[in-house]
């Protein structure tokens, strides 16, 4: 799609219209670039690039990071974001059961996972992760009944619960189940392969945001190939120029969806665009890798470190966590780790050798509880409101 039709899709929402006010149009690096704030100090109306009845669905951020933004979908975007995972490498088809188990609330994988499902008659287990219905040890037991062929969820979901599987005896892969769809969090090669390790199927991952939809998924080897013909990908640096191709940069998206077009959006990920002929699959457009958010690079002894190489070192390690996470203070960067079955002090030094090799920073490393073992394999904690009660225990004594 070329510049002008981007800029045309801009100019419905009023968002633009102000914005793009005395800009020559015709110098695109002269449009400035829409930032994160942008989106959450506008009023959400001002957002919308179609009239109200065109509106299909509306979404939001979680807000973990900020005030939350509002994102808009006609029903054409909709369809649209469905494509994506159609045509896709995934191939689900009408003989597939995905369980999905993306948030129902506000967030956009979920919906599109399901809208795609329909879309192709594809069975649909809807197991969203934040309901108090469907604690882990419930949806292991929905897979053990229905066999679901695709599992949608959070890649940190995914490991999840391939461990609250084990702790309840199940065999993986698990019986019908051919592929993994991934979103929401970075995945790292290495990651992928400790993922598809683990559940002995498949990993494809779906590349987007609530404010810019679902973009692009994987290819066969884990690629994400710039295919998408609403998207236009720029990779600049720190003071909005572009990068030489095959460098990392600042990613800058500009979508011309519907209910909610965007324009030179810095979306603040790091990312790198490198030719994707030689990627070995049918595709041949640019590969897009991507690296994190900014906000998540650890800058310590003169080195910054991005998300993907921190993933990369962890998913490489000898005994690989069942749950981690890092804590970066001035003066120290910690790794904490837990594992199910508690390891031994020789097990944790090996580990902070092997991070302290990879990363070329020092790590401090400690064990610890992130998530009790035990509230992993949780009955429902939700039971319906009761309205009648019965007394018959009391009765028959
Ligand atoms: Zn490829």
């Amino acid at each position: 799609m070329s510049n002008r039709l981007f800029i045309e899709a801009a100019l419905r929402s009023k968002l633009y219209q102000k914005k793009l006010k005395n800009i020559n149009l015709e110098d695109w690096n002269s449009i400035s670039f829409t930032t994160k704030n942008d989106l959450r100090s506008a009023d959400a109306y001002d957002m919308l690039g179609v009239p109200l009845h065109q509106v299909a669905a509306y979404h939001e951020t979680s807000g973990t990071t900020g005030t939350p933004t509002p994102s808009w979908y006609s029903r054409k975007d909709i369809e649209q974001g469905v494509q994506i995972i159609l045509q896709s490498p995934l191939q689900i088809n009408e003989n597939d059961i995905v369980l999905n188990r993306f948030p129902f609330a506000l967030a956009i994988p979920s919906f599109m996972v399901y809208e795609t499902t329909q879309k192709v008659g594809a069975g649909h287990i809807g197991a969203d992760k934040a309901s108090m219905v469907t604690p882990d040890r419930r949806v292991v037991e929905i897979m053990e009944r229905t066999h679901p062929t695709i599992l949608a969820m959070l890649p940190s979901e995914a490991e999840k619960l391939y461990y609250v599987g084990m702790q309840m005896g199940v065999r993986f892969p698990t019986k019908g189940l051919r592929a993994l769809l991934l979103a929401g969090e970075l995945i790292s090669p290495a990651r992928k392969k400790h993922i598809e390790q683990l559940w002995g199927v498949p990993v494809y991952g779906l590349f987007g945001s609530t404010e810019t939809g679902g973009l692009f998924v994987t290819c066969e080897n884990g690629h994400y190939h710039l295919d998408n013909p609403n998207v236009k990908i720029e990779v600049v640096d720190d003071f909005g120029n572009p990068v030489e191709n095959g460098e990392k940069g600042n990613c800058v998206i500009s979508s011309a969806r519907e209910g909610m077009p965007l324009l030179r959006y810095a979306n603040q990920d790091i990312v790198q665009i490198v030719d994707g002929s030689q990627c070995g699959c049918q595709k041949k457009e640019p590969i897009m890798l991507h690296y994190g958010r900014k906000e998540d690079v650890i800058q310590y002894q003169n080195k910054s470190i991005t998300f993907y190489e921190v993933q990369e070192a962890v998913y490489t390690l000898h005994k690989v966590p069942f749950m981690w996470k890092i804590r970066v203070s001035s003066d120290r960067v910690q790794f904490l780790c837990q594992f199910i079955e508690p390891v031994d002090e020789t097990a944790i030094s090996n580990i902070k050798y092997e991070l302290t090799e990879k990363l070329g920073i020092d790590i401090d490393v400690q064990q610890t509880v992130i998530i009790p073992v035990e509230k992993l394999t949780e009955k429902p904690a939700y039971a319906k409101y009761a309205y009648i009660e019965s007394e018959r225990e009391v009765l028959v004594k």
